[in-house]
């Protein structure tokens, strides 16, 4: 089977029976809830933070790059009809950092991420998370 074939959750679901654990069970070993095993599960999400990754590969005794590998490839999936889609994608990454696979959703190019520092009303410090294209006027922000 390649890549393309399965998704995030079948791959989940399949290291999952191998090893011969419930989705609750393989909660509790994750260090995670089983609302979010079950969320995985059902295709629900379909790429993860890099802390849950870790924490599910734990569960699991894979190697976290392995669930990586199923995770939504925004970079060939998402073209520009599905441009708010990938915005809400995009800015999950950005949050956690992971910015290495996301390209312009336009021209398919390079984009510059930005990380900008603010204080909301009451004086907590937020993260305002912009991106732009290195070669056409597309920008997130
Ligand atoms: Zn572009």
């Amino acid at each position: 089977m390649t890549h393309n074939d399965i998704s995030l959750a079948m791959f989940i679901i399949q290291a999952r029976e191998k090893i011969g654990l419930s989705s609750s069970l393989l909660a509790k070993r994750s260090n995670l809830t089983e609302e979010e095993i079950l969320d995985i599960e059902s295709g629900k999400e379909l790429f993860l933070s890099s802390t849950v990754r870790q924490k599910l590969a734990k569960g699991l005794k894979i190697n976290p790059s392995e669930i990586k590998s199923y995770e939504k490839n925004v970079e060939i999936t998402f073209g520009s009809e599905n441009i708010k889609e990938f915005e809400d994608i995009a800015k999950i990454k950005m949050m956690a950092g992971e910015t290495e696979y996301l390209r312009c959703p336009v021209c398919g190019s390079e984009m510059n991420f930005k990380k900008i520092k603010r204080y909301d009303l009451e004086d907590n410090i937020v993260y305002d998370y912009k991106a732009s294209c290195k070669k056409c006027p597309y920008q997130i922000t």
